[in-house]
């Protein structure tokens, strides 16, 4: 294959006891995913507690490793938002109807690994898309706003259901939840993404955030962590 000009480089996450780097293809997130931070955004309680899970995009190259993160232009209230990453791999192309209709008990087999991501978010930005009906791409998917960590095979650590995920800001504790707490499981999100679109291996979904997500400036040290999974520590600047 010959391009017009060099194609960018493939977005990928470093993975723990190899040499070789997981490729990212796609960027999927989970919006509201902790009854306790739906609350806190203001959502109305449901009668079963949970609402349907609804997904929005983040670009492949906004996801980077942790370090100096650049505080995005075009916010006055950027927030953090700490999640589980679930990363697929090889076994999604032949889950379900080829990566589409995956059923849940078909989906954990179609988990790579896992690793602590940031949902970094222009909270101002969202709020005003909110309002007026529009996307919410600018405020989520800009440059830099999918930091992770080190991607932690199943094969080593297996499938995290419950422990402690948290967040602090310059060593202060913001977010402090258990990933027992998810609205909808691992498994139930891939099986309803699934029915949206086709997953392919690469493919990343961030998985929701408890509450407490709280607004951070320039020279901020967040790290945050998922029990049984690793840590991840970035400074804005
Ligand atoms: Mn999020």
């Amino acid at each position: 294959m010959d391009f017009v000009f060099s194609p960018p480089p493939v977005a990928s996450l470093e993975v723990a006891g190899s040499n070789s780097r997981f490729p990212i293809r796609r960027v999927y997130c989970v919006g509201r995913n902790y009854a306790d931070h739906a609350r806190e955004m203001g959502a109305h309680e449901q009668a079963d507690g949970r609402e349907p899970p609804f997904f929005f995009c983040k670009p492949a190259d906004a996801v980077l490793g942790g370090g100096d993160v650049p505080y995005p232009p075009a916010t006055a209230n950027l927030q953090h938002e700490v999640e589980l990453v679930v990363a697929l791999g090889p076994a999604t192309a032949t889950a379900g109807n080829e990566g589409a209709d995956i059923p849940v008990s078909d989906a954990l087999a179609c988990v790579y690994g896992y690793t602590v991501g940031f949902d970094l978010t222009r909270r101002d930005v969202q709020a005003r898309a909110k309002e007026k009906g529009h996307p919410w791409d600018m405020g989520k998917g800009f440059d830099a706003s999918a930091p992770a960590g080190v991607l932690q095979p199943v094969a080593a650590i297996g499938h995290p259901e419950r422990g402690n995920i948290w967040l602090k800001v310059n060593g202060e504790l913001r977010q402090n939840g258990d990933l027992a707490n998810m609205s909808w499981h691992v498994a139930e999100v891939i099986a309803n993404l699934s029915t949206f679109v086709r997953l392919m291996p690469g493919d990343l979904i961030f998985t929701g955030t408890p509450a407490g997500v709280s607004t951070v400036v320039q020279g901020d040290v967040l790290e945050g962590g998922v029990s049984g999974v690793g840590e991840l520590k970035i400074r804005l600047v």
